[in-house]
């Protein structure tokens, strides 16, 4: 029994050394995870599901594409935030709701100073469970804005909820001077801003979560490995990043099948631990949901 009992361990480590490329050799827990990253539930924290989209994409159609793709749960903000909602409404194990301030004649540009803003969302928030208020830009940085962003901090902070930020470093900087406590998630981590910019803030600020949605093919790079400025923001920072497609028009839902791919692409380079926790394991700590393949099929 002994005997049986010693001789596992060295099989397995005999395995991994043999299977490990040879810059991993020492450890093969550090080999890509490789087409098993098929198997992964993805949490796609980056959807949004607009009014244009409502006819095109019915809400069984949307858990459809979200079914075939592997996406078992989406973090989800819509223009108007009636979309969010349907889709929520329809399918309620699926759907983390956030809510988007745009609505009316209230946009990306102008939503912060758009008259009886704050009494929307708070109504809003008050009606359903929303876990985010976003996606919101900061395209400019206004401190005329900062009493509105005082209370917008205030209505997440009482649910204990994030703010979902599309904006570059500065913004973001300037929303944790206001509380350093403020839960955020940069959109796209950032978009605009270069990996090194990335790499700077997210070190700053040890909160910090970010989605990765529309930066795909910079972390992908060109060659066997991800882009080497990438895969060390995506290895350092493995606890506060999640991958995203970013449904922000119909076309984005017609490419749905190949977003969630070209995801699936480069976090198939990562080891196994990082590439769970970027794919669903990070979103089930920050959502406390339970996040597996059995959600396929379910609403
Ligand atoms: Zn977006």
């Amino acid at each position: 029994m002994l005997a049986l009992k010693r001789s596992i361990p060295v099989v397995v480590v005999a395995l991994s050394l043999w299977m490990a490329p040879a810059a991993t050799r020492a450890d093969g827990d550090h080999a890509p995870i490789g087409d098993a990253v098929q198997t992964l539930p993805i949490f796609d924290a980056h959807v949004h599901y607009k009014e244009p989209a409502w006819d095109s994409y019915p809400v069984d159609s949307i858990i459809e594409l979200m079914d075939r793709n592997g996406v078992a749960m989406g973090l989800v903000s819509s223009t108007p935030d009636e979309g969010t909602i349907m889709l929520w409404e329809y399918a309620p194990n699926r759907i983390v709701p956030e809510l988007r301030p745009y609505h009316g004649n209230a946009g990306s540009s102008n939503w912060a100073k758009s008259p009886g803003m704050e009494a929307y969302l708070a109504n809003r928030l008050e009606a359903y469970p929303h876990e985010g208020i976003g996606e919101f830009h900061i395209h400019r940085l206004d401190y005329n804005d900062e009493a509105l962003f005082r209370n917008v901090i205030a209505m997440a902070k009482a649910r204990d909820i994030y703010l979902h930020v599309h904006s570059g470093a500065e913004p973001i900087r300037w929303l944790y001077s206001l509380d350093p406590e403020a839960k955020i998630i940069w959109a796209h981590a950032g978009l605009g801003e270069r990996a090194s910019a990335v790499y700077s803030l997210m070190a700053e600020f040890p909160s910090l979560v970010a989605d990765t949605s529309l930066r795909e093919y910079e972390i992908l790079g060109s060659g066997d490995r991800l882009d080497q400025e990438w895969e060390k923001i995506v290895l350092t920072f493995q606890d506060r990043l999640m991958a995203g497609s970013d449904t922000w028009v119909n076309g984005q839902w017609d490419n749905y099948d190949a977003i969630i791919a070209s995801n699936r692409r480069w976090l198939a380079k990562l080891p196994r631990t990082a590439a769970e926790k970027l794919a669903y394991k990070n979103a089930e700590r920050l959502f406390d949901r339970k996040i597996s393949m059995k959600l396929i099929g379910t609403r």
